[in-house]
């Protein structure tokens, strides 16, 4: 284990004795040296064993399952037009939409130069392109697990010839309130297969999955659990809370920052600092869930292409974004939920490159910075910043009370899950609605079942409000794994 996630290591790509056809692609991505994620997993997954990874995003760790899972498979790979030669034989499960877009991505890099088929199906978009392809037949198929069990419901996907899972960003996914869903796809796939869970915390509930589902598994650590990268420069700026849109602009400019990503922690927060910074002259744009998926993948493409300087997200949007070489992130609010610093940070300083993460902290953000330091068991460097320039859209009184009542009325009218109350459990912390819907069969999903004479699966209940604990410690199902060996 090292502190240091991407500390380059004395391994090569060739010692690991991956086909050519892989050795060929991972050269074509630029890739020379393993990183320490890569050198720990990737003999342990080409040797069948269950995973228990702790690694971020920005870690490798897509290519470090991805890699020996092609090389799995590579055997049972075939050159027939025929879909009954092509059943899913290892399913990736990713909390967001972006993340799973993005390791599809990977993985068809990884994948190019052999016959396995790869797809990626995530709600929010026409279900008819998915389906067509899972018809055509996919050896490893990326999903989101709410859009997935439509494809079940559709009979488009059929898991039973999964041989290997991975439950990416796995604390993410508890976070969202997927392990309903998580649960009905476990008990879709066959006993006998291999899990992969990466995360980048070891909660107790990751543990309490990891018992549930794993069976004798690796742990692998390559940087300490809730640690942060020692790549990535930490600053934690104090100023009035009023004057955090003007020190957004005069850390870009000073900092002459061409592309970052700045944090909030609502989605009203996210749009209207979006607005303000463009009324200052800094090209930005926001992604949240209140955004259709083309919006945000357009967003994401136009930042990625350098069109756009600030990306303002909120945490879920912005979950598993790997945009390369991003110098720098800045938090707006510090987030309720520590590990989400973690995360947010993870952002920048990817793959080795070094990066800034720059938080803006305000007089009544004290708690959040205390939960943060004690997470990552180091106290964090606080400066002053002084915003001269007077900011015409602050985040006034007036401004923060209109927030509150918009906050206040959309809860009536919605129920939407909503900044909890200062200090209250961080788990409750705001998360995008469209991604708290556990399962609902899409409308497609229910009319295509419908015209097949098949009687949809009843929608789920929203995600619960119970605790996590104690929906974990209600697993009541036999496990599916067979008994360690
Ligand atoms: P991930 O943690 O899987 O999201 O990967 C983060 C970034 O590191 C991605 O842009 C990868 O393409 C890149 N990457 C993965 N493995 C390597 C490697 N061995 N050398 C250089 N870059 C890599």
């Amino acid at each position: 284990m090292s502190d240091t996630a991407t500390t380059p290591t004395n391994a090569t790509f060739d010692q690991f004795g991956l086909h050519a056809d892989i050795l060929k692609a991972i050269a074509e991505q630029g890739y020379t040296t393993p990183t320490p994620i890569q050198a720990e997993a990737i003999p342990v997954v080409l040797g069948g064993r269950d995973v228990m990874g702790a690694a971020q995003t920005g870690t490798g760790k897509t290519a470090g399952f991805s890699l020996p899972i092609i090389q799995r498979l590579l055997p049972l790979a075939s050159t027939s037009a025929s879909p009954a030669r092509h059943p899913v034989r290892a399913l990736i499960l990713t909390p967001t939409r972006e993340l799973a877009d993005q390791v599809a991505a990977n993985v068809q890099a990884y994948a190019k130069h052999t016959s396995l088929r790869s797809a990626v199906v995530f709600g929010g978009v026409d279900m008819n392109p998915q389906s067509a392809e899972l018809r055509r037949g996919v050896e490893i198929l990326i999903a989101t697990p709410g859009r997935l069990l439509d494809h079940v419901q559709q009979k488009t996907a059929n898991l039973g010839q999964v041989q290997i899972l991975v439950l990416d960003e796995a604390d993410r996914m508890l976070d969202m309130g997927f392990l309903p869903d998580l649960q009905r796809i476990l008990n879709l796939l066959p006993a006998e297969r291999q899990t992969l869970l990466f995360s980048a915390t070891f909660s107790p509930e990751i543990k309490k999955l990891a018992a549930t589902y794993l069976r004798n598994p690796q742990t692998i650590e390559v940087a300490r659990s809730n640690s942060t990268a020692t790549n990535v420069t930490q600053i934690v700026y104090e100023v009035a809370e009023g004057d955090k849109t003007g020190a957004v602009v005069k850390l870009i400019r000073d900092r002459g920052l061409k592309q970052v990503i700045v944090f909030c922690n609502s989605k009203i927060g996210a749009s209207r600092l979006a607005r303000q910074l463009e009324r200052d002259g800094v090209v930005a744009t926001a992604i949240h869930g209140d955004r259709t998926q083309s919006e945000r993948m357009q967003a994401l493409d136009a930042f990625k292409r350098g069109e756009i300087e600030a990306l303002v997200a909120t945490d879920v949007a912005a979950r598993g974004l790997d945009i390369a070489e991003l110098p720098a992130v800045i938090n707006f609010d510090l987030p309720f939920n520590a590990e989400d610093y973690v995360h947010r940070i993870g952002r920048t300083g990817r793959a080795g490159a070094s990066g800034d993460a720059l938080s803006l902290f305000s007089p009544n953000e004290r708690k959040q910075l205390a939960d943060i330091e004690k997470l990552i068991k180091r106290p964090l460097d606080v400066q002053r910043l002084t915003v001269d320039t007077p900011v015409r859209h602050h985040h006034d009184e007036r401004g923060a009370r209109r927030e509150r009542d918009d906050r206040g009325s959309r809860r009536r009218t919605t129920g939407a899950h909503e900044r909890p109350a200062h200090g209250t459990h961080h788990r409750q912390q705001p998360v995008d609605d469209f991604f708290l819907k556990p399962y609902e069969p899409s409308p497609s999903a229910v009319s295509a079942a419908a015209k097949r004479d098949e009687t949809p699966a009843a929608p789920q209940k929203p995600a619960s409000k119970q605790p996590l604990a104690a929906l974990l410690g209600g697993f009541g199902m036999p496990r599916k794994t067979t008994p360690s060996n």
